[in-house]
């Protein structure tokens, strides 16, 4: 082969290299709406996204609201605007959505509701989140170990938190968990003083750490001045470090009156590291890395043409239409099993939670 023939063969090679990398790095933009960054899952959830999604070929366009209803639908405008050819939401308020998702449903973008489920909207392809109700179970379960009601033990005080009435979400893991309390607050083995249930009383809006520390003030000083309160159902880890700041403000997390029973949810930094110090007692985590995973395959099945796995068919009906889901498993996280669960997983490291 002379030189020149060598050459040209070369940088056919080349070309073609390229041609192939261009094609392999072209599936289309995919949009993700993130509720905010307030909250290290969220971030966790969007850093995991963009990640899978770019090595699979993607580009990405990853917005986050910081909880500002109108700011979410903006930003969802604007990828819909930016040609993008799938939409992957986590709302901020599930119910808000149905306009914006019929202008990318007029324009062929598929929608996919990212952990919680968006309302209203036929417009909703499938569902990839947590078994929501069971990380309800997992919480008040925590608690009931701890108070050890199944020996007989009791009555104990409990009070009740939920998260924000505008999440779909926050009734399951609600629902969740008073499917476990229920008997119990029934046979009087629980007593929640305050009298306060349900989630009109005991949702707290936008997930908001500082309205669940108010709240937990009011009710230290309406309904326990001589009496103890030795549980707190909290839904999620920034509430339950808000109930701690007003537990410890009034003596509790002392030598004298040890912390109550406080539950949570995600496994963030902070409550881990409240966990291995005897504060917080338990949280739930969901990893937010596998949900990416999930999420992925489904944009990636939807646009071959084939159809995503899915392992729930029943459970999330948004008003409009039952939106197939996929339900990844949440475990729970006390100081028994945190290095397994959040360390040896690579979730963390051990300098992070220590
Ligand atoms: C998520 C939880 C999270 C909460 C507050 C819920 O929709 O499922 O993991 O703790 O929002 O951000």
């Amino acid at each position: 082969m002379n030189r020149r023939k060598v050459l040209v063969g070369s940088l056919l090679v080349g070309l073609m290299g390229s041609f192939s990398l261009a094609h392999a790095a072209d599936k289309g933009l995919v949009g993700i709406s993130m509720p905010t960054k307030s909250s290290a899952r969220w971030i966790s959830d969007g850093a995991s996204m963009v990640k899978v999604f770019t090595e699979k070929g993607y580009k990405t366009d990853l917005q986050y609201a910081e909880d500002d209803i109108p700011n979410q639908l903006a930003q969802i405008e604007n990828l819909v605007t930016k040609g993008a050819k799938v939409l992957v939401v986590a709302a901020i308020d599930g119910t808000t959505l149905s306009d914006v998702l019929q202008k990318a449903a007029d324009k062929g973008i598929k929608v996919i509701a990212y952990d919680r489920l968006i309302k209203g909207s036929k417009n909703v392809d499938y569902y990839a989140t947590f078994d929501n109700f069971q990380v309800g179970v997992l919480q008040a379960g925590s608690l009931v170990d701890a108070l050890k009601l199944k020996e007989g033990k009791g009555p104990f005080n409990i009070e009740l938190f939920g998260g924000s009435p505008d999440d779909n979400n926050a009734f399951f893991f609600y629902d969740g968990a008073m499917s476990v309390l229920d008997p119990y607050i029934k046979s009087g083995k629980l007593v929640v003083r305050s009298k306060q249930m349900g989630m009109k009383q005991v949702g707290t809006l936008r997930w908001d750490g500082a309205v669940a520390q108010a709240r937990m003030d009011n009710l230290l000083s309406a309904f326990y001045g001589k009496e103890k309160v030795h549980a707190v159902l909290s839904p999620y880890d920034g509430l339950s470090i808000g109930i701690l700041s007003s537990l410890k403000g009034v003596g509790y997390c002392s030598a004298q009156q040890p912390c109550p029973y406080v539950s949570g949810q995600d496994a963030e930094v902070q409550s881990i590291k409240s966990i291995i110090k005897g504060e917080q007692y338990s949280t739930v985590f969901k990893d937010t890395r596998e949900l990416a995973k999930v999420t992925v395959g489904m944009v990636d099945a939807m646009l071959s043409g084939k159809k995503p796995t899915v392992n729930d068919t029943k459970t999330y009906n948004n008003g409009i239409k039952v939106v197939p889901s996929y339900l990844l498993k949440p475990v729970s996280v006390d100081k028994t099993n945190w290095k397994k669960i959040v360390v040896d997983s690579g979730y963390y490291t051990e300098a992070q939670v220590k």
